[in-house]
């Protein structure tokens, strides 16, 4: 097992995510702006499932208004609003 928690990392300034292993008192900064990157979330993947990562297409589900891939787990589109069926 993979001690390090997986996080959800943002830059202030550009709202721009990325995943990372991070550890405390370390810093972080994006590859192409160079802006510090703070965690925001802790990524817990959703088990049973043949990847840990959360945006894989087995975790996706399509918006029936929309058709934009979102998560199993939200339950507003983020693109257009819908509020999603339950699973
Ligand atoms: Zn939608």
């Amino acid at each position: 097992m993979n001690d390090r928690q997986l996080y959800r990392m943002r830059a202030p300034a550009s709202g721009r995510e990325a995943l990372a292993h991070a550890e405390p008192g370390q810093i972080y900064v994006d590859r192409e702006t160079g802006e510090e990157m703070v965690p925001v979330a802790m990524v817990l993947p959703l088990a049973p499932s043949p990847s840990s990562l959360p945006r894989t297409p087995a975790n996706l589900r399509a918006c029936r208004r929309c058709d934009q891939l979102i998560g199993l787990d939200v339950s507003d589109c983020p693109h257009c609003g819908l509020r999603q069926s339950a699973l």
